[in-house]
């Protein structure tokens, strides 16, 4: 099997000769080069596509078209459609090689943003690695809901908007909204101290490390007693422990596990968190969080236990109730 992997362009490794009219680049000397190389000039970029695509197909990679492109691009630093432009551009062998290991790490279940380093959400190109999740497209409506929110209240307000991103993982949430909500003061925590190191280097890519603190936190442990903000809001962990070994591959084997489950049933941190967030909201504050499909009558139902009232609910694509936005009573 092994031998199999990265077959999708093994086969062009074949020494493969194209007539050399003795003009152009290298004649000769070239020829005999060509001849022991394992990869002739010649290579293009559309061949590398052309057989690394039907490849990944055949080991249900999704997307494989688009996959091969995307690596490609990442590797020879271009935007994926100016690879159109020089489809017939030969790769040398460094390329190649690189492109073999890429190949062989996607193949072996490795989700493409691990193997790029980057993942794009809510629009921001953000650095990511195995320290944290990938940031879902789900995510970018918990986002969207919240600007939405403060920006309909914004009018109101004297003071800079404060915000507290639970969970932060690699910062997509807390960075997407001092983005959308500039003079906003986003407090990002997070109990993996990884994750955080991950989160500040995103920060700084986007030249927010002044709108964004980061805190070593379990939830809300650590932040002063003093604080009130308006918005609470977390993408928590809400995958049922049973559930794990369901995931695909790419989530299961290669994703934090402890950024995707929360106990036997899925609810674990949300309870937590939402028994412990009131003390922390202003008056008029919100919460917002993301959840799992079917999650939203049981997470309703602490809001309820808790003194809160829920004026929110927001579906996503699929039609699941993906974000909950809940208020203290009065
Ligand atoms: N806040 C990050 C995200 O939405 C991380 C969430 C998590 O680790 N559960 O992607």
């Amino acid at each position: 099997m092994a031998s199999r992997i990265g077959g999708g362009f093994v086969c062009i490794t074949k020494p493969k000769m194209r007539p050399e009219s003795g003009h152009g680049r290298g004649g000769r000397a070239r020829f005999q080069r060509v001849l022991w190389s394992c990869y002739p000039r010649g290579v293009t970029i559309l061949e590398v596509i052309n057989k690394t695509t039907p490849y990944f197909e055949k080991q249900g990679i999704e997307s494989p078209r688009l996959t091969i492109e995307l690596l490609l691009a990442h590797l020879l630093k271009k935007k994926r459609l100016q690879l159109y432009l020089e489809f017939e551009r030969d790769l040398d062998e460094t390329t190649l090689e690189a492109l073999r290991g890429m190949v062989k790490r996607r193949v072996a279940g490795e989700p493409l943003q691990y193997i790029t380093g980057e993942a794009e959400f809510c629009g921001l190109r953000l650095m990511v690695d195995k320290r944290v999740l990938i940031p879902r497209p789900e995510t970018e409506l918990l986002v969207e809901t919240v600007v939405g929110r403060l920006k309909a209240e914004s009018g109101e307000r004297k003071t800079a908007v404060k915000i507290v991103d639970v969970g932060t993982g690699s910062g997509c949430i807390a960075i997407a909204l001092a983005k959308r909500l500039p003079g906003a003061e986003i407090t990002a925590v997070d109990v993996s101290r990884e994750a955080l190191d991950v989160a500040r280097g995103n920060a700084a890519l986007h030249q927010l490390e002044k709108n964004i603190r980061f805190l070593e936190s379990d939830l809300l442990e650590v932040l002063p007693d003093s604080l009130r903000v308006d918005a609470i809001v977390s993408n928590p962990p809400y995958i049922a422990d049973g559930e794990m070994a369901k995931l695909p591959k790419e989530v299961r084997d290669f994703e934090p596990a402890r950024a995707l489950t929360a106990g036997e049933d899925g609810l674990k941190v949300i309870r937590r968190l939402v028994m412990n967030a009131r003390r922390f909201l202003s008056p008029s504050g919100f919460m917002a969080l993301e959840l799992g499909a079917g999650q939203r009558p049981a997470v309703e139902d602490f809001f309820g236990q808790q003194g809160y009232e829920v004026v929110e609910v927001v579906k996503d694509l699929q039609g699941h109730e993906r974000v909950i936005v809940a208020q203290p009573r009065k």
